[in-house]
């Protein structure tokens, strides 16, 4: 796309992208590939603070927590800070104190999801122990055999017992191809239980809206930027708002083309999203 216009891969007219006040970013394969960042990235971050914009970087990916985020970000020189970021730890979170108070959980995850949620208070174990009244599975890139045996005893022998997990996504995108996610490790849970789990990332409308609500914001003043159709761009259709999909990362042209859910708009990357503003701004 040149410099001055303001239509998406498929020619729709993306102008009102300049009167954006919220970007939700999804992170891998949106604004970096494992430790690349994405040509355009930096330059469309500091557009938008310079224009009195938010952005808020929202990860299905609940095996790093937000400190881990900061570093990885701080290492790449994206300038952000805690309160920038919402995983899908938050939400987990935010859904048991809600819909699971007091309740003790069992949780198949890492040790920082781990941490993250005996931080927010909740009675949080690892171990097949007496009282455990919720099973929440993570992105566990430390998961072993024994987790595996634990998580599927405790769901035979408590049949009905609430099961959840932070993020249906099938692989994690890495430099060099995909290593599997949390949706296919609950794909094994699955064919060893018959139990499969509630989701709660993305494509959840949870995180937008808890965003929206934080900052304000209404859905027209509200975009999300994302490389996958059923989880990032789903999740904006979900919630209301404007969803842009990049082709950077895991999702193909013929991908969108064939889909019967459509994002509002398609860019090649994040670099001719700020081709777009700009031109919308007349600049
Ligand atoms: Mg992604």
């Amino acid at each position: 796309m040149n410099k001055g216009n303001r239509l998406d891969y498929f020619g729709e007219d993306a102008s009102r992208l300049g009167q954006k006040k919220l970007f939700l970013f999804d992170m891998d394969g949106t604004i970096y590939i494992g430790n690349t960042l994405i040509d355009g990235t930096l330059a469309l971050l500091e557009d938008i603070r310079s224009h009195d914009g938010r952005y808020i970087f929202i990860t299905n990916n609940s095996s790093r927590s937000v400190a881990d985020y900061l570093k990885k970000v701080h290492g790449m020189a994206i300038p952000a800070g805690e309160e920038d970021f919402f995983t899908s730890s938050q939400a987990a979170i935010y859904y048991l104190k809600r819909d699971h108070p007091g309740k003790r959980v069992y949780c198949q995850g890492t040790r920082s999801l781990v941490a993250e949620l005996k931080k927010a208070g909740i009675d949080t174990v690892e171990e097949i122990e007496s009282g455990i009244g919720v099973v929440l599975v993570g992105f566990d890139t430390e998961l072993t055999y024994h987790k595996l045996c634990n998580t599927c005893e405790i769901l035979n022998k408590n049949p009905g017992i609430p099961f959840v997990a932070t993020n249906p996504d099938w692989v994690c995108p890495v430099e060099g191809g995909s290593i599997p996610d949390c949706g296919s490790m609950c794909q094994l849970i699955k064919g060893a239980t018959g139990c499969y789990p509630r989701f709660l990332g993305k494509p959840e409308p949870t995180m937008i809206r808890l965003v929206m609500e934080k900052y304000g914001c209404s859905p027209e003043e509200t975009m999300v930027i994302g490389d996958r159709i059923y989880t990032d761009i789903e999740a904006g259709l979900r919630a209301g708002v404007d969803s842009v999909c990049v082709l950077s990362g895991e999702c193909t042209l013929a991908d969108i083309e064939q889909s019967e859910r459509k994002p509002t708009f398609t860019f090649d990357s994040v670099r001719e999203i700020l081709d777009c503003i700009r031109a919308a701004r007349g600049e």
